[in-house]
């Protein structure tokens, strides 16, 4: 039976905006508005949707790295929003990061030595006398060769300084990493061999990951599930197969409608969202799609849809619409 690593129950992260002479709290963006998943061990569950509609702000909230709202986070069966400050450091251990940007969360003076010994000493993880062979063997593991270790990261180019990343956060030997972004910046031949490496690592070392993206062709190639966001909702999730050969949610369907097939006699149909995303300080009442929506009735401006399964979908796969029966047909 696969083990749950990783169960949110209905996060959500409303951050306050400040108004008025006073700086009193006027409104909030309700970047997350209760999401709940699962992510087993050793697979990886990709978080998708467009710019704002809280993936990013789901992966900060499950590390803690902003003080969620409310909700749960499971970790290894243990509600992380429950422990103090000392005890969520000592559990950042378990659970690390890599960002889109390496070079910002690097300290550009410090050596790549430097740079994984200050991670080691942090977590307090390896006896000092062992922490060289750990750091030489973390770059060779991650493609860079244990000789470069005394090179600054200014020395290295973006797919090499992103490498750095991944040894930084392998360095504690973490069961879950977050990869927020991770090769968003990097050309498509060195996101490759990125996504390569990630994957090798994982079968290497049993990590398990959450992949955060707008990128669905990186999203097609490195998931075994995947979830899909809209304003802070999660609006389908399924196993990646499903989700991308099968999908149920009218927003699941234009984002793929959007991916460019490589053969030019195949004719995908475009499918064209009209208007922006609504604002998250005042998402619209009932589904929260409706005002994109090619589909939507008045039943739609005011109820909202729930995640669930029906005939013809795949285990696990749930999608958050009135009418999946009739837009299946
Ligand atoms: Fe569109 Fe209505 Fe389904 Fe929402 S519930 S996705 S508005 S058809």
């Amino acid at each position: 039976m696969k083990k749950e690593l990783l169960k949110v129950n209905d996060l959500k992260q409303h951050f306050p905006i400040k108004g008025g002479l006073l700086g009193r709290t006027v409104n909030h963006v309700k970047a997350v508005d209760g999401v709940s998943f699962t992510v087993y061990e050793g697979e990886t569950v990709s978080i998708v949707g467009e710019s704002g509609c809280g993936k990013s702000t789901t992966g900060r909230a499950v590390l803690r790295l902003d003080e969620p709202t409310s909700g749960e986070v499971y970790f290894d069966g243990e509600n992380l929003l429950s422990l103090n400050k000392r005890e969520m450091r000592a559990k950042r251990k378990d659970l690390q990061i890599i960002f889109q940007d390496p070079y910002a969360s690097i300290n550009p003076r410090q050596t790549v030595r430097q740079v994984l010994e200050e991670a080691i000493v942090i977590q307090n993880v390896i006896p000092p006398n062992e922490r060289e062979e750990k750091i030489k063997e973390l770059m060779e593991k991650v493609g860079l060769g244990a000789h470069q270790i005394d090179r600054f990261p200014h020395e290295f180019s973006g797919g090499q300084r992103q490498r750095i990343g991944i040894a930084r956060a392998l360095s504690v030997d973490p069961k879950l990493i977050i990869c927020d972004e991770a090769v968003s910046a990097l050309d498509v031949s060195i996101q490759a061999q990125v996504i390569n490496l990630l994957k090798q690592l994982q079968r290497e070392m049993k990590l398990t990951y959450l992949f955060i993206s707008h990128d669905l062709g990186v999203v097609r190639h490195i998931s075994d599930r995947v979830i899909v966001m809209y304003l802070g909702r999660i609006v389908e999730v399924a196993d990646k197969n499903s989700l991308f050969e099968n999908p149920k949610h009218p927003y699941t369907k234009a984002l793929l409608s959007a991916i460019p097939v490589p053969d030019p006699k195949r004719k995908k149909e475009r499918v064209i969202l009209t208007g922006d995303v609504p604002s998250p300080i005042d998402p619209p009442a009932g589904c929260r799609f409706h005002t994109r929506c090619p589909f939507a009735t008045d039943k739609c401006k005011e109820e909202e849809p729930e995640l669930r399964t029906t005939d013809g979908m795949s285990e696990q796969h749930e999608a958050a619409c009135h009418y999946i029966e009739e837009l299946s047909s």
